[in-house]
């Protein structure tokens, strides 16, 4: 990761559960607890991880056929990514059936603070504010 980035999986607005008032709440990739009860799985990695969806998928092979690395394996259960996937996303952006998904993204702090000061007005009417979640906000930088 470059420095003054964080990994984030989701930037989720007028959230009333997080906190008091409007909030803005950031989900944060990366975490070293593997709790039982962790509600946000997606979070643990601090990498950006892939998935594929079946019932979109129309089986064409088009990831296939422009994998860099021929890290994406065909199975009885879907697509599985081999270790050797370097994320470079290629596979996102040409499945026609868009059934491949990104979680994750690395964000630098000047972006994320312009996204978050979008609900500004909402925030100061209603005493809310800005929550990091996760994952965990500490592991999701490269603080860590
Ligand atoms: S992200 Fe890139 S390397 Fe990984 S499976 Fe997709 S195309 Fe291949
Ligand atoms: S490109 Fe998309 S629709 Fe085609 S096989 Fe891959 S995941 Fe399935």
């Amino acid at each position: 990761m470059k420095r003054d980035t964080a990994m984030i999986f989701n930037i989720q607005t007028m959230s009333t559960e997080d906190g008091p008032g409007i909030r803005t709440t950031v989900f944060m990739k990366g975490c070293p607890l593997s709790c039982r009860w962790c509600q946000n799985p997606e979070g643990l990695s601090l990498k950006v991880h892939l998935v594929h969806d079946r019932l979109r998928c129309i089986g064409c092979g088009t990831c296939r056929e422009n994998c860099p690395r021929g890290a994406l394996l065909f199975t009885e259960k879907g697509i599985v990514f081999s270790p050797d996937c370097q994320g470079c996303l290629t596979c996102v952006g040409v499945c026609p059936a868009t059934a491949i998904r990104a979680i994750g993204e690395e964000i630098s702090v000047d972006e994320l603070l312009a996204r978050l000061l979008q609900d500004r007005p909402f925030y100061r009417n209603s005493g809310g504010g800005v929550t990091f979640s996760g994952g965990s906000a500490c592991c999701s930088t490269n603080s860590c």
